[in-house]
């Protein structure tokens, strides 16, 4: 990898879907139809993430990449229909508001407290390798440049970049907490509005870069995340004697991480940059490599580690709700629910018995 290989039907769809995404922020065309005026390309997301998402799913071989897309699928239709339905709008910690889809990132914002926690728990891919809005995009419109990504010891420097956003973002947070009534007008306004342009300008690049160049080396919230799964629980182990250095873990990376020789280095992967994806793991022919969280800390009883992570995710997500709309019991049954997964036993289980057992086998076959 390292640039374009060859012009593809697929590379050709996705450069014009990805033209189209950026003009739906950078560029919007209004339309009249019937009297009113319409964003001919408002919300595009809504239809390439699922299209792309089937030629996905058509053409990706390896299994464990090809659960990572429907989850990201699912939780595509969660964030972008049906949350935002009952809670379109979402309180930040100055008073204002913000859109459901953007407070998702948005500091001083309910999900993006969530975010903290589970990425603290079980690193990046709590967002950025399974979960975050952008990466919904980059995976299925803009994977066709998969084969662009940018590798080696010079762009692997570049990683520092995004210390530059982390640091206007974070001093905006202190901004809010001293002076909340005009934080938001004085700074984040124009702070949010640079980098929704980077972000959608960033589409345009994916040809020349590779899928996740913005999440490499621009996004703040890449090196907020990596700071926590530096601190945090995650991490991937490596058996370092029974590496063959065959270098296959790090032509598989789309975060341009030199997995081989960080391993060599330091016995174990503990970057900011790895966002979780696991195609280092699956693909080492050796087993080499292995993934770590606070799943491996506290011990489960009758949970599996798949079970365990999807009920502490959607558990933590429901526990928002608490904030939201204290009277009403979904926040305290997300919590329950979470805490069921943090710590790998399920009482209901144990009290249905047969046909609870039944229904693990077929949601989470292990
Ligand atoms: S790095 Fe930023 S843009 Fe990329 S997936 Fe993570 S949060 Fe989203
Ligand atoms: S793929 Fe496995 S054996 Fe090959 S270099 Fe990476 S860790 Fe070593
Ligand atoms: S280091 Fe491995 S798990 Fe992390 S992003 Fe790269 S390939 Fe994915």
């Amino acid at each position: 990898m390292g640039s374009a290989k060859r012009i593809t039907p697929a590379k050709i769809a996705s450069a014009i879907a990805l033209a189209w995404l950026a003009s739906s922020f950078l560029y919007p065309i209004y339309v009249e139809v019937g009297g009113s005026v319409v964003k001919l390309n408002g919300s595009p997301e809504l239809y390439l993430i699922p299209a792309f998402a089937v030629w996905r799913l058509r053409t990706e071989r390896d299994a464990y990449q090809r659960l990572r897309v429907k989850v990201m699928v699912g939780l595509f239709f969660l964030y972008w229909v049906f949350i935002p339905i009952f809670y379109p709008r979402m309180p930040l910690l100055d008073g204002t508001e913000a859109e459901f889809t953007l407070a998702v990132h948005m500091v001083g914002a309910l999900p993006f407290l969530i975010l903290f926690i589970m990425v603290a728990l079980v690193g990046k891919r709590a967002d950025c390798g399974w979960n975050c809005p952008c990466v919904f995009s980059r995976e299925t419109v803009g994977f066709a440049f998969r084969d662009a990504t940018l590798k080696g010891d010079f762009w692997w420097r570049w990683r520092h970049l995004k210390w530059l956003p982390f640091a206007v973002v974070w001093a905006y947070f202190v901004y809010m907490l001293v002076d909340p009534v005009h934080a938001y007008e004085r700074f984040g306004r124009t702070m949010y509005d640079l980098i929704l342009i980077g972000y959608y300008a960033s589409f345009l690049i994916i040809p020349f870069t590779g899928h996740r160049s913005f999440c490499r080396w621009a996004c703040p919230w890449a090196a907020t995340w990596g700071v926590l799964n530096v601190a945090g629980f995650y991490k991937i182990k490596a058996d370092v004697g029974r590496c063959r250095e065959c270098g296959l873990c790090e032509q598989n990376c789309d975060m341009g991480v030199p997995v081989r020789r960080l391993i060599r280095e330091k016995g174990v992967l503990r970057t900011t940059e790895c966002m979780g994806c696991g195609r280092c793991v699956n693909v080492c022919p050796q087993g080499v490599l292995s993934i770590h969280d606070i799943r491996d800390t506290i011990r489960g009883y009758n949970l599996g580690s798949r079970e365990r992570l999807v009920r502490m995710a959607g558990g933590l997500t429901v526990a928002g709700l608490i904030f939201l709309d204290p009277g009403a019991p979904w926040g305290y049954l997300g919590l329950a629910f979470f805490a069921t997964g943090l710590f790998g036993f399920c009482p209901t289980y144990l009290a249905v018995g047969v046909v609870a057992r039944k229904a693990r086998g077929i949601f989470f076959r292990q």
